[in-house]
C-alpha cells in the first residue's frame, strides 16, 4: 500500500536513484502510482508516474537528480482518481513546500474550502494537497516547524505526513500510520517501513502517536504535537532479516507461499507450547473474549469462533476490525481482545485494538511481522512464524492463524498434544495435495471455471469460513465473481441465482455438518448446478471430486488449499499476474 521514504543528509549526485531504489522495495505491496521530489539548488524537482516505480524510472530515462533533501511515495488512492496529478508529492502554491502522506484527511473538504477562500490554488483532487497549502498559510506567521505542527493539529483522521521545504528542513508527524527514523553518520532517513532502512542502519527510532521528528542539516529532534518540547531521539537497535525473499524456482510468490504451508503448520506444531498455554490461561481468565481482524485474517477469526465452540465449548465473539469501534461499548477491564494481522499494520485492526485499550481491556496479537505496530500496543503476541509473505493474497498466514487457534482451543481443554498431532497430520496431508496428478486435476478444473461469471461456494460449521475464504481467493486473483455461503442460507435467497451449469463448490467434512451440507448440494444440483466436492469421500452428488484427507477438527486447514490453488491456476490461465492483483494492497494502512 502507500509508502514513504525521505532523506536529509549530504549532497548526493544521485538522490533520485536512492529514492527510487527504496520505493521499489515496496513493489510487492500493491499501489497505483509513485513519485519523488528532490531539492535541487533550492528548487524541488518533482517526478511522478502512474503504475509501478519502474514506470517512474523509465520516465526519468536514466537522468539522476542531485540533492541533499528528498522525499518519495507510493500511493494507494483514497481521494482522487489514479492519475499523475494526484500522485504524491504534492506542493503548495509557491512550490517551496512538498508533502507525502499516508492516510486520509477526513476533514479535507472543510479545510480546502477555507484555503480556496484565502486564494490558494489546488492542482490535484487529493485530500493530501490541503496539507501543503495549510503549511504555506501557517508559515506566514511562524517558523516552519510550528507551521507544520499547527497544520497537523487541524487534521482529522489517521495520518502520517512527511513535509519538506526549500530551506532543507523536513518534518515527519504521525497519528495512526507508522513512521520510523534511521540515522547513519550525517545521513537521516525517514520511512513508513522499517525494512526499507534495514540495509542502511539498525539504529531505528520508532515515532509514537502524535509525535514526530524535525530534521535539518545540523539537527534531528523528536517533537510532540501537544507542546514545544524537543528532545534527542532515543534509538533502538532493530535488526531485520535482510535475506532477499526469493521465488525459489516458483514462477510466482503466491504458488511458493501455498507450497510452504505444510512447513508453516509443522513450525507451529513444534514451537509454541509455553505461549499457547499462557494464551489459553488468558482466555480462561477473561470475562469475555473477542476476535477482530480484516479480510483473510477475519475469516481465520470467524473459523476460531467455531473451533472454540466445537473443541473448547467456549463462546467467543467476532467482529471485523472496521466494525469493532461500533461494537465496543460492553468491553471492560477483564475483557480480552484477540487481534490478528499478518503485517501488524492493518489500520482497521489497530483501531479496534485502540478502542479496547481505551476500556482497559487486555489485547493478544497474532502477527507475522515482528516489531509491528500491533505487537507494540498489545499485551502479548503470538508470532505466526510463517516467513515473509510477499504475494498480495494471504495464504500461509491464514493457515498459521488457523493452526494457532486450533492449538489454543485444544489447550483450553487440557489437550494440547491432541492439537499438535492433528496439525502434524494436516501438514502431511497437505503435501499430498501438491503431487503432480492432483495439480493436473486442479488445472483441468480451472480450465472449466476460467470463463464462468459466478462461482458459489458452500460450507457449514467449521467450514463455513473456509467457503468465505475460498471465494475471496478466487475473486482477488482471477476477478471471477465468487461468493461463499453458509450451506443452509442458500435456499433463503441466493439459490435464485443458480442456473444450469453454475459451478458450486461444496466443502464436505466428515463432521456433524456432513448430512446437511450434502442436502444443500442436492438442492443446488436439482437446479442445474455443477457440483465440485472438496471432501475425504466421493459422493454421488459430485460432478467433480477433489479429495482431501479427513483430519477431524483441523479440516479448515486442509480444505482451503485446493481453492487457493484453483485461484492461482485460473489466474494464470487468464494471463493475469497472481502476485499483484489490481486495486489490492498487501497491508491496508488506511481506514
Ligand atoms: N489519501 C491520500 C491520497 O488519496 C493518500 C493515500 C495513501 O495513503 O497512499 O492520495
Amino acid at each position: 500500500m502507500c509508502g514513504i521514504f525521505g532523506y536529509v543528509g549530504r549532497q548526493r549526485s544521485d538522490l533520485s536513484s536512492l529514492l527510487l531504489r527504496k520505493l521499489s522495495k515496496l513493489d510487492y505491496r500493491g499501489y497505483d502510482s509513485a513519485g519523488i521530489a528532490v531539492l535541487h539548488k533550492k528548487h524541488f524537482q518533482i517526478r511522478k508516474s502512474v503504475g509501478e516505480v519502474n514506470d517512474l524510472k523509465s520516465k526519468l530515462r536514466g537522468i539522476k537528480i542531485s540533492g541533499a533533501v528528498g522525499i518519495g511515495h507510493t500511493r494507494w488512492a483514497t481521494h482522487g482518481g489514479v492519475s499523475v496529478k494526484n500522485a504524491h508529492p504534492h506542493k503548495d502554491c509557491s512550490g517551496n513546500i512538498v508533502v507525502v502522506h499516508n492516510g486520509i484527511v477526513e476533514n479535507f473538504e472543510v479545510l480546502k474550502k477555507d484555503l480556496l477562500k484565502k486564494g490558494h490554488r489546488f492542482t490535484s483532487d487529493t485530500d493530501t494537497e490541503v496539507f501543503a497549502h495549510l503549511v504555506e498559510e501557517e508559515s506566514k506567521s511562524k517558523n516552519f516547524l510550528k507551521a507544520v505542527r499547527d497544520s497537523f493539529k487541524k487534521l482529522k483522521g489517521l495520518n502520517a505526513i512527511v513535509v519538506a521545504n526549500n530551506d532543507g528542513e523536513l518534518v515527519g508527524l504521525k497519528r495512526g500510520s507508522p513512521l520510523v527514523l534511521g540515522v547513519k553518520g550525517e545521513e537521516k532517513f525517514i520511512s513508513s517501513d522499517t525494512p526499507l532502512l534495514s540495509d542502511i542502519t539498525s539504529r531505528i527510532f520508532i515515532i509514537e502517536e502524535d509525535e514526530g521528528i524535525y530534521i535539518n542539516n545540523d539537527v534531528v529532534k523528536t517533537i510532540t504535537l501537544g507542546s514545544d518540547k524537543k528532545s534527542v531521539p532515543k534509538f533502538r537497535i532493530i535488526k531485520i532479516n535482510q535475506n532477499k525473499v526469493e521465488k525459489k524456482g516458483f514462477k510466482h510468490y503466491l504458488l511458493k507461499e501455498i507450497y510452504e504451508q505444510p512447513q508453516v503448520v509443522m513450525n507451529i506444531a513444534d514451537n509454541n507450547k509455553q505461549n499457547i498455554m499462557e494464551t489459553a490461561r488468558m482466555i480462561k481468565d477473561a470475562w469475555g473474549t473477542y476476535f477482530t481482524a480484516c479480510g483473510t485474517a477475519a475469516h481465520a477469526g470467524l473459523a476460531a469462533t467455531y473451533m472454540f465452540s466445537e473443541i473448547a465449548e467456549r463462546h467467543v465473539n467476532f467482529s471485523f476490525g472496521s466494525e469493532f469501534p461500533y461494537y465496543e461499548d460492553f468491553l471492560v477491564e477483564r475483557s480480552l481482545l484477540i487481534a490478528a494481522s499478518q503485517s501488524g499494520e492493518t489500520m482497521d485492526t489497530l483501531e479496534a485494538v485502540r478502542a479496547a485499550k481505551r476500556h482497559g481491556s487486555k489485547v493478544l496479537a497474532l502477527v507475522n511481522v515482528p516489531g509491528s505496530s500491533l505487537e507494540r500496543i498489545s499485551d502479548k503476541t503470538l508470532y505466526l512464524n510463517a516467513g515473509p509473505e510477499r504475494a498480495v493474497l494471504s495464504t500461509k498466514a491464514y493457515i498459521a492463524k488457523l493452526s494457532l487457534f486450533l492449538l489454543i482451543s485444544y489447550s483450553m481443554l487440557g489437550e494440547y498434544e491432541k492439537g499438535v498431532s492433528l496439525l502434524r497430520r494436516s501438514a502431511r496431508s497437505l503435501k499430498r495435495i501438491f503431487n503432480v496428478e492432483y495439480q493436473r486435476k486442479l488445472k483441468r478444473l480451472s480450465k472449466r471455471l476460467m470463463n464462468k461469471d459466478h462461482i458459489y461456494i458452500i460450507g457449514r460449521g467449521l467450514n463455513y469460513p473456509t467457503a468465505l475464504e475460498g471465494a475471496l481467493k478466487i475473486k482477488e486473483a482471477s476477478y471471477i465473481h465468487a461468493e461463499g455461503f453458509a450451506g443452509g442460507e442458500l435456499k433463503h435467497g441466493v439459490i435464485a441465482l443458480v442456473e444450469k451449469g453454475t459451478p458450486c463448490i461444496c466443502i464436505v467434512a466428515e463432521d456433524r455438518a456432513k448430512e446437511a451440507i450434502l442436502s444443500n448440494a442436492m438442492e443446488l444440483k436439482s437446479r442445474g448446478a455443477e457440483i465440485i466436492g472438496i471432501s475425504p469421500k466421493k459422493y454421488n452428488v459430485f460432478d467433480f471430486h477433489l479429495e482431501v484427507e479427513d483430519v477431524s477438527t483441523a479440516s479448515p486447514i486442509v480444505n482451503i488449499v485446493p481453492m487457493q490453488l484453483m485461484a492461482y491456476y485460473i489466474t494464470i490461465l487468464k494471463d493475469l499476474n497472481p502476485d499483484k492483483p489490481r486495486n489490492l494492497a498487501k497491508s491496508v494502512t488506511v481506514k
